[in-house]
């Protein structure tokens, strides 16, 4: 071969080689860390460098933003070479198609793009129309919101439209009660579409059936894409649901390179399913079969133990999945009395390892961990919350993936205040007064306006005073002045000026949001900034005459739900996110949170509305819901393990809550053998002792040591109450050792200055 060809592949093994060369309709099928993903970035280089295919042929498919993003990233570090490939997501491509071809599509650039977050507002806007107590899911409004807008979405997913699904209703039954059910589904699904239409939206499932509709129509542009793309990859096969595939399928007239792994099929509830692969088979019989099974990713102990676990699936043919890499550390199960214990052992055992030197992995320099080698995976958000708050409260840099505290940032709640303000400024007393503390304007002044504006209210005329107190205080001080001037000014241009710009406006020019956008945390708060920008231009879009009043109302809705805001990480912290959010990526150091009944796998709830079997274009397999919801929790929690390298650990509390409810073992742990298992090493952590108010756990020693260090690091971080309080709790932590009672203690006489 010549000598590019073999820098092309070097370091390939014989399998993935066959991958990257191979030509024509492939699928390759393998593990996890086997190198998947590596064979699309690879398989792309080798097409431009040694195939002789033009970067603009190439068009490589991935699941997620975040997917897409760390493909290009690979390609990148090529060079120039690879300059002009498209590596896009599913939903991206099929957005730009759409807004390419206008007139074929028959939707325009004034189409506005309808959110998952955008649906359930309408869901709660209007879906009380439809009377749908009938439902019984056991479930709060929101949720009963939610199911009914996932039941649309798995009709469409199996492009099923609402025509579809009433000739099916027409063959039930009068007295079919699933029938009756999918019937007001079907009221609500038209009213849903019928929307979207009058007010020219467009939602993500739109995106990928208008693509597919609009290629059906136009063989011309599809043969044009066809011509354009003579080689297309996909990457995680395994979650592609039957639009998306219909789409492959459609614009495939050459190459076809898909890869996926079975057991990691993690979002059949959004519609993907397990199908795929006898699907692809069937539409390319000629297609050839690559099997990776060198896994390169994880430890000899990882994977063993991962592999335990997985074969636990029932009818699943036997694999060999092995790996050259060292048996590793054994995997720890921690066992700790309460949550707070599980957080607090999670944070120290973070802190030990990145304190510590280890020997190399294979040869090479000792090395030591940074915080962004180390992930921390929970089944559902709000687990991670506990861990967040601890390593933030230990000085942790962490970072919670796709975290919707947005709400919670300063400069958020600067923008609502400023928003609230120009929206009725004659009743803004609460917001007027934290845009004057941000401003920097004394606590005595702030007291003083309301005071003066208390006392002048006029009890008919239903306003608290304080925007006029204030504009009358404006010459006292300059910092009052700047505040009441920059109000007065965004009253002024609300007339004017849409709602997008004018939140730009105000992000731009409120001092307090500036500030914060420039000053520390910079990244974080610029990415909330752009979010809420982008819900300000969501909403403008969604509504037909958008009010500043109407959209506070629209931000307390979705404030209510939990949105992922886009993400692109960038300091080196800790990462806490989901087992979802963490698919296709790798850590050194990996925790999985939370392995007990009930919390994980999570607890069946049955779907309100499932699509009909006889209606269902994909291949699903003949199961019950219960036994599939289960498997899909398995292979969440295979994902969540084979994404550590280096150390895993797998935690839980014995006892959850308040009034310390014992929970059971995962079923997961259960089935891992885990109190006899050899690859395992177990911990067990005790409660913390609550000695004083700090959290302090396991013995008096340890709790010293540990307040010590939190005062330590507070004073030399300049967070003195912080400090202050750490120092009162050893204080108190003394006085119980001493055998007296911390409660005798005082701080008027601990804080004061021997004479
Ligand atoms: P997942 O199923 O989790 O998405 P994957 O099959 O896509 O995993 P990759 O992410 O492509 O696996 O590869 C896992 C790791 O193994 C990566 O760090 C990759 O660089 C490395 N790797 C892959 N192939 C080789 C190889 N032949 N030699 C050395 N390292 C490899
Ligand atoms: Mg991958």
């Amino acid at each position: 071969p010549e000598p590019m060809h073999t820098h092309t592949l070097s370091g390939l093994n014989p399998r993935q080689q066959e991958a990257v060369t191979g030509l024509g309709k492939q699928l390759v099928l393998a593990g996890p860390g086997s190198g998947k993903t590596r064979v699309i970035t690879e398989k792309i280089l080798h097409l431009i460098r040694d195939a002789h295919a033009r970067p603009d042929e190439v068009l490589a498919l991935t699941f997620s933003e975040k997917a897409a993003r760390e493909m290009q990233a690979r390609i990148d570090r090529a060079g120039d070479l690879t300059a002009g490939c498209t590596v896009q997501t599913f939903h991206s491509f099929c957005f730009a198609l759409l807004k390419d071809h206008p007139l074929e599509s028959g939707l325009n650039l004034r189409n506005g793009l309808i959110s998952r977050t955008n649906q359930i507002v309408w869901g709660q806007r209007t879906i009380d129309a439809f009377g749908f107590e009938a439902i019984e899911v056991g479930n709060n409004a929101a949720g009963v919101i939610e199911s009914v807008m996932d039941g649309i979405s798995s009709l469409r997913n199996e492009l099923i439209a609402p025509v579809d699904l009433e000739a099916y209703l027409g063959t039930r039954p009068d007295d079919d009660l699933e029938a009756c059910r999918l019937g007001d589904l079907l009221s609500v699904y038209r009213a849903y579409e019928a929307y979207k239409r009058d007010e020219r939206l467009i939602d993500f499932d739109d995106m990928i059936h208008e693509a597919v509709a609009l290629l059906e129509r136009h063989p011309i542009v599809r043969d044009r894409l066809r011509a354009q793309y003579p080689y297309i990859l996909v990457d995680e096969f395994q979650d592609t649901n039957y639009a998306q595939l219909a789409l492959v399928k459609s614009l495939c007239n050459g190459h076809l390179c898909v890869v996926g792994d079975d057991d990691q099929t993690i979002y059949r509830f959004r519609g993907a399913y397990f199908g795929n692969v006898k699907d692809f088979t069937e539409t390319y019989p000629d297609r050839s079969l690559t099997v990776l099974n060198q896994n390169y990713r994880n430890s000899g102990t990882i994977l063993a133990l991962a592999g335990e676990l997985i074969d636990h699936t029932p009818d699943r043919p036997a694999k060999h999945l092995r790996t050259g890499n060292p048996a590793g550390e054994p995997v720890v199960v921690a066992e700790c009395e309460t949550e707070a214990a599980e957080a607090v052992y999670v944070a120290d055992e973070i802190r030990r390892l990145l304190e510590t030197t280890f020997s190399p992995r294979q040869e090479g320099a000792p090395r030591r961990y940074r915080c962004s080698d180390i992930a921390v995976l929970c089944r559902q958000r709000a687990q991670g919350q506990k861990v967040y708050r601890q390593l933030v409260n230990d000085g942790i840099p962490a970072e919670f993936v796709g975290e919707m505290e947005a709400f919670r940032f300063p400069a958020a709640r600067d923008l609502i205040a400023a928003l609230r303000v120009v929206d009725d400024p004659l009743n803004a007393g609460i917001p007027i007064n934290r845009l004057l503390r941000r401003a920097g304007v004394s606590e005595l002044t702030v007291q003083q306006i309301n005071r003066e504006a208390r006392a002048s209210a006029d009890p008919e005329t239903d306003t608290d005073g304080v925007y006029e107190v204030l504009l009358r205080h404006s010459d006292d001080d300059p910092a009052v002045r700047e505040v009441a001037d920059r109000l007065a000014r965004f009253i002024e241009m609300k007339a004017t000026l849409p709602v997008p710009d004018l939140v730009y406006t105000l992000m731009m020019e409120s001092g307090g949001l500036y500030y914060a956008a420039i000053r520390g945390g910079a990244a974080r708060e610029r990415r909330v900034l752009d979010w809420l920008y982008r819900l300000a231009t969501e909403y403008a879009d969604l509504t037909r005459e958008p009010t500043i009043a109407d959209f506070l109302v629209y931000l307390d809705q979705v404030g209510e739900l939990s949105v992922e805001m886009d993400e692109a990480p960038v300091e080196d912290a800790v990462r806490i996110m989901t087992i979802h959010q963490s698919k296709g990526t790798e850590f050194p150091v990996v925790f999985l949170l939370d392995l007990s009944e009930g919390r994980f796998p999570v607890r069946h709830r049955a779907k309100a509305f499932t699509v009909p079997r006889d209606l269902a274009r994909s291949m699903v397999p003949e199961e019950d819901e219960r036994e599939l919801s289960l498997q899909e929790e398995r292979r969440l929690c295979y994902v969540a393990m084979t994404r550590a390298e280096e150390r895993l650990y797998l935690t839980r509390a014995v006892m959850y809550g308040q009034r310390k409810t014992a929970a059971k073992p995962s079923l997961f742990l259960t089935e891992l053998d885990y109190q006899k298992n050899p690859l395992v090493r177990l911990v067990t952590v005790p409660a913390p002792q609550t000695v004083a108010d700090g959290v302090v756990v396991g013995d008096q020693e340890q709790a010293r040591q540990r307040l010590q260090q939190e005062a330590i690091r507070a004073v030399a971080e300049m967070r003195l109450s912080t400090a202050v309080q750490r120092l009162a709790d050893l204080e108190k932590c003394r006085l119980l050792a001493a055998g007296a009672d911390p409660g005798s203690f005082d701080p008027a006489s601990f804080f004061s200055v021997p004479a």
